[in-house]
């Protein structure tokens, strides 16, 4: 391999490992933010709770006074009794005062409802302020973690920079330029041959270009992807090893309700997981870059099942083994875990290494890489 190339090589693992950090970085503060958000939120129904309890006292004590008013009322009608001269006069008092002992049984009545209530309210209350202990200490320990890890990704950006300003020295102006280039259009710059085709788009080569690539006296790059190509004896080697001797891999079932793919190209978003389901009558579809695993744009939902309601996703993609519940997934938000992306990396390996060593199915037809000018 030619020392440039390998200094390529290296480059492209520190461009991957800085951009996974910056990342990181710019995520960290977003999770401590959902998680102040959340916890407003709590504060707010403490703070709704506490003022219901308040105004049923407030209305208690209302209730308090209209219920001494009336009485009051009913011993100023018995004294006036006393003095009445007439049978219709006594009949009107006597009726003031059934009225007014009417009105304090209607009062007591919406006091015991006040009371019942507030047990409930109490209730309310104390299960708020426990959420709210819980997500404020919660809260301490994700930024304590975020602090923390930012400061890790920070010292280790520094030293993955300095390998990359190391690595760009070593590889000549025009190369670098190509592969800053293809990398920017496609997430990576530089390809493994093996098995006569290119890791990058899975296009066989020519015969010409695989010895060129393999002699490795020159640099070659990819007449499809446009990716700088290399050749590495001992994968070959791996590669061409009876299938039996690796693990055979589980194959995903054509009837799942939920199915993940892998296309190498998807719009803008480059290389993308997706990931199809059937749920009630619904197909959704949530695509997730590769590298990073997050959640690329909305989740889309269209009337059927996912075969016919995103066929245009399925075609070309490779199918994956992956199955994650709705709910878990919604957890995530907006970016899977890092042990779903591993699976999803891991399974797709061995997908490409099935395909490889299957005999050539179709290739895929990449679009060429946009000139300099447009690039850029
Ligand atoms: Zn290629």
């Amino acid at each position: 391999m030619l020392p440039e190339i390998e200094n390529l090589l290296h480059l492209q693992e520190a461009d991957k490992e800085i951009r996974r950090l910056q990342d990181e970085v710019a995520e960290l503060p977003k999770r401590v933010a959902a998680i102040e958000r959340k916890l407003a939120g709590t504060q707010a129904q403490l703070d709704k709770a506490q003022a219901a309890v308040k105004a049923d006292e407030a209305t208690r004590r209302k209730y308090d006074t209209t219920i001494a008013d009336l009485r009051g009322k009913i011993s100023k009608y018995r004294d006036q009794s006393l003095d009445v001269k007439t049978n219709d006069q006594y009949k009107a008092l006597l009726h003031e005062i059934q009225f007014a002992e009417k009105e304090i049984t209607a009062t007591e009545d919406k006091i015991l409802e006040l009371m019942l209530n507030a047990d409930a309210r109490d209730k309310e209350v104390k299960a708020a302020q426990a959420e709210l202990k819980a997500e404020a200490a919660e809260i301490e320990k994700e930024k304590n973690d975020a602090r923390r890890r930012t400061a890790e990704d920070e010292k280790q950006l520094t030293e993955w920079r300095a390998k990359r300003d190391q690595m760009r020295a070593g590889v000549g102006e025009d190369l670098l330029r190509h592969y800053e280039r293809v990398s920017k259009f496609r997430g990576s710059g530089i390809a493994e041959v093996l098995d006569h085709k290119c890791m990058g788009c899975q296009v066989m080569l020519r015969p010409q270009t695989y010895n060129d690539v393999r002699t490795g006296q020159q640099t070659v790059v990819c007449d499809s992807c446009q990716r700088v190509l290399y050749f590495n004896p001992a994968h070959e080697m791996q590669a061409l090893e009876p299938e039996h001797k690796r693990a055979r891999r589980h194959h995903p079932k054509i009837d799942a309700p939920q199915a993940w793919y892998y296309r190498q190209e998807y719009g803008d978003a480059g290389e993308v997981f997706l990931c199809l389901a059937n749920a009630s009558g619904q197909a959704s579809r949530r695509v997730f870059d590769m590298h990073t695993g997050r959640l690329v744009g909305d989740i889309l939902s269209r009337e059927g099942d996912y075969r016919q309601a995103f066929p245009e996703d399925i075609t070309g993609a490779v199918r994956l083994n992956g199955n994650w519940s709705e709910k878990d997934m919604e957890n995530w938000g907006a970016e899977m875990p890092m042990t779903a992306l591993d699976s999803l990396h891991v399974d797709l390996e061995a997908a490409q290494y099935e395909m490889k060593s299957r005999p050539a199915s179709k290739p895929e037809t990449p679009a060429p890489v946009p000139t300099e000018q447009a690039a850029s």
